[in-house]
């Protein structure tokens, strides 16, 4: 039996209907909930709009997880990782970002769309014959070039998987460019839907990991600590490259126990080399969002408590002392256990990485490829 996403209410746009997205959600969801779009009355009644726009109450937020619209992308699918774009504050590897949706059905404290959407609903986006057109156009032009491609920036990439099933189109689509590497990023455990696709080796499957203890606490309604684990070692199983981003790391007093349980618990798990690349990234969000953050978790979520100071890209951070602390004390923890463990820092400075490292990625042989650039295109430039 498959566990749906909860909606309280379903958006069809007119030039979604049509869509094979639109007619699976018409066979999962029951049709009371669902409506056309364009057959919707205004009712004078109701607070909420779907054409509203703008910075949003913790109210709005939180019903906009649970509204679900079908439309099309009018804009450019393909990017280039907002990290990439502050070249001189943040050392970023070489990521593009392709958004076949926007807003997430889980409920992570510190979430950073929090400040980012404007728009009362979670979209899915129903042309991604067009992002996939967008993608082979510029596969074609290079296909020699590694390009990293990942599809979970403003959306998880596989919470709602179960509705789109486009982890298998884009699963096809990128084993015909084995030297293209696509990732999809998540905290859900939903995989068995193109587990039974075979692999060119070139997807990763990778999980933003956190210890048990942080996962309970701040990481709500997204699959738990060994639900994550059981989900990475069915990939690793079936033969795709899998991934874990332990970010944000988040303090707190008993930061070091735990920490090192979920290294021991990676390290007992998995080999060195079944995990492609372990990243890792501290607590950041934009200032505005931290009434956001208070008004929905209150003070006990240990995000709001935190004390944070004004960064690089306008973003809150630990103080830099304290993040290299942690990054130092991950990278040697999982190093003594085992010295092949491949790990990286994620939207940090170079003087972190200087601090945490003694060395740029430039310089660490197994990240080099990672972050060598690319050949401008202009089409990447967000
Ligand atoms: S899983 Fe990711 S996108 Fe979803 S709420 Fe958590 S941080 Fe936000």
């Amino acid at each position: 039996m498959i566990m749906l996403p909860t909606f309280d209410r379903i958006f069809i746009d007119k030039t979604s209907e049509d869509s094979e997205v639109a007619l699976r959600v018409r066979s999962l969801y029951p049709a009371e909930i669902i409506t056309s779009s364009d057959e919707r009355q205004p009712n004078a009644n109701e607070n909420f709009s779907l054409d509203k726009k703008g910075p949003m109450t913790a109210d709005e937020f939180n019903l906009s997880k649970r509204t679900l619209l079908l439309t099309t992308f009018k804009g450019q699918f393909f990017k280039r990782c907002p990290g990439a774009t502050q070249k001189k504050a943040l050392t970023c590897c070489n990521y593009h970002v392709l958004n076949l949706g926007s807003q997430c059905n889980m409920n992570c404290s510190y979430c950073y769309l929090q400040s980012y959407l404007n728009s009362r609903t979670t979209k899915i986006f129903t042309n991604i014959d067009q992002a996939l057109a967008e993608l082979k156009e510029m596969a074609d032009q290079h296909p020699d070039q590694p390009f990293r491609v990942g599809t979970g920036e403003v959306i998880d990439s596989l919470s709602l998987d179960l509705l789109t099933l486009y982890s298998r189109r884009l699963i096809e689509f990128i084993n015909q460019y084995p030297k293209w590497i696509l990732e999809f990023k998540t905290k859900s455990n939903n995989v068995e839907q193109f587990l039974d696709l075979k692999t060119a080796g070139n997807t990763v499957v990778s999980w933003s990991i956190n210890p048990p203890y942080i996962i309970d606490r701040e990481e709500h309604g997204t699959a738990r600590f060994y639900e994550r684990i059981a989900a990475a070692i069915k990939c690793r199983d079936q033969g795709y490259k899998i991934a874990f981003h332990i970010d944000p790391m988040i303090w707190h007093p008993e930061w070091k126990e735990n920490y090192s349980y979920l290294a021991e618990e990676l390290n007992r798990q998995f080999n060195p080399s079944d995990v492609h690349i372990i990243s890792l990234g501290s607590l950041r969000f934009q200032p505005e969002q931290r009434h956001m953050m208070r008004e929905r978790f209150g003070l006990d979520s240990l995000v709001t408590r935190a004390e944070m100071f004004s960064s690089e890209g306008n973003k809150l951070r630990y103080d830099a002392a304290l993040r290299s602390e942690m990054f130092q004390f991950m990278i040697k923890k999982m190093k003594a256990l085992d010295s092949a463990w491949n790990i990286f820092l994620c939207m940090e400075t170079p003087e972190t990485w200087i601090q945490s490292f003694d060395k740029v990625p430039m310089q660490v042989p197994e990240l080099r490829s990672l972050f060598k650039p690319l050949p401008q295109i202009r089409d990447f430039q967000s």
